[in-house]
């Protein structure tokens, strides 16, 4: 298995990400989801929770929303 790429985040913006449960108990687990607009904060902590287990998910593909959408 591979070591997933470090996915940087540049502060500010919304992605489309593909996200990764990683949790063993969870009913989720080893499922992949797609998350089509996931804001980046300050690009330094950006976290996907699973509405399932409530542990983080592994990002494990991000791209840049182009264009950005609009904000609320
Ligand atoms: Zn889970």
């Amino acid at each position: 298995m591979s070591t997933p790429q470090e996915i940087v985040f540049e502060p500010g913006k919304f992605y489309d990400v593909t996200v990764k449960d990683v949790t063993e108990a969870c009913v989720n687990f080893n499922e992949t989801f797609d998350v089509p607009e996931l804001y980046s904060n300050a690009g330094t902590n950006v976290n996907v929770t699973c509405g399932r287990c409530k542990k983080p998910m592994v990002i494990i593909s991000a791209t840049l929303l182009d264009p950005q959408p609009e904000m609320p």
